[in-house]
């Protein structure tokens, strides 16, 4: 079994103190905020000023400016409301297929006509998004509850977008029926704003005759323990978790030719992949080596960037 070794900065000790001695979620967010404001100081003063791209934050509307080469699809860099460029690239993507503009989400016109539900979003945009349009944030584990593996026929058709953010590579096996109830639950001419890891190639499902399952502890490491359609058991090591051991699951690594293959087969038949970069708005897309990232085991295909994916409309 692969041990897990995570390398530590302040960063992680910190946040790790901070989470272990204070149980108020405001008095965290107000500890982690400050420690932002000085790890961002620490990074102005020590850093030539051309080091740093000056930027828009699209989600929160401020501006605000981060080292060039620091810049990650996961990592935060707006020192003010903690946004990475994963989440401002989702919103200039929602922002240019709903409005033909890219806004920040205060500059969204108001409009409670146009319907779009998220695949546990990030708060930080979800609540501003919520004060603009018919937007509801839905959960796996919590209300508003959304299964997207298994949704309410009464839903279909009701949504002109829907956000699924780093969501499908976390749902139970077969995942094109997820796919296929994403498609179903948007209206003609809606769009899915998508993204997950993927790499070149096929994709590899860790689990493919998931049935019945859980997760244990053996000797220190998660396992997961599976019994097959068929009745047959399986015990899997080696588990890769996005968030910390023992959250959230990965179970599958996407390959982008798989990829492409399921959305087709889903129904999608406008695909647009916004890899560009938009440095006004901080989306600069950095080369990304597994290996190097701290993440153990390996979380791969975390430089990719989001897409779109259309339903036919209605002429
Ligand atoms: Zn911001």
């Amino acid at each position: 079994m692969q041990n897990v070794r995570m390398k530590l900065t302040p960063r992680h000790i910190g946040t790790w103190i901070v989470i272990r001695l204070v149980p108020w979620k405001g008095v965290q967010e107000k500890l982690f905020s400050w420690g932002r404001m000085i790890a961002w100081l620490w990074m102005y003063v020590k850093r030539p000023r051309e080091d740093f791209l000056p930027f828009r934050c699209n989600v929160c509307g401020r501006k605000t400016s981060f080292p060039r080469e620091e810049l990650t699809r996961e990592g935060w860099s707006c020192v003010h409301c903690q946004s990475t460029v994963r989440w401002r690239s989702v919103i200039r993507a929602l922002s240019t297929e709903l409005f033909g503009e890219a806004l920040a989400i205060s500059d969204f016109p108001i409009r409670p006509d146009l319907v779009g539900i998220g695949l546990s979003d990030w708060e930080g945009y979800a609540v501003h998004l919520a004060e603009k349009m018919a937007y509801t944030n839905t959960f796996f584990h919590k209300e508003p509850l959304l299964d997207i593996a298994s949704v309410d026929p009464s839903q279909y058709g009701r949504y002109d977008f829907l956000i699924a953010t780093d969501v499908f590579e976390h749902i139970c096996p077969p995942v094109l029926k997820s796919f296929q109830n994403a498609f179903k639950l948007l209206k003609p001419g809606g769009a899915m704003i998508f993204t997950v890891p993927y790499i070149d190639g096929e994709t590899k499902e860790h689990f493919p005759e998931l049935c019945q399952f859980t997760l244990q502890k053996k000797e220190k490491a998660w396992i997961l323990l599976n019994k097959t359609a068929d009745g047959r058991d399986q015990e899997f090591s080696d588990l890769t978790f996005h968030g910390g051991q023992g959250t959230v699951l990965e179970m599958r690594l996407f390959g982008k030719d798989t990829l492409l293959r399921n959305i087709q087969d889903a129904g999608f038949t406008g695909i647009q992949v916004m890899g560009e970069e938009y440095p006004e708005h901080g989306i600069v897309w950095a080369p990304y080596f597994a290996e190097k990232a701290h993440y153990r085991p390996p979380i791969y295909g975390l430089d990719t960037p989001p897409w779109i994916l259309r339903t036919p409309g209605t002429d």
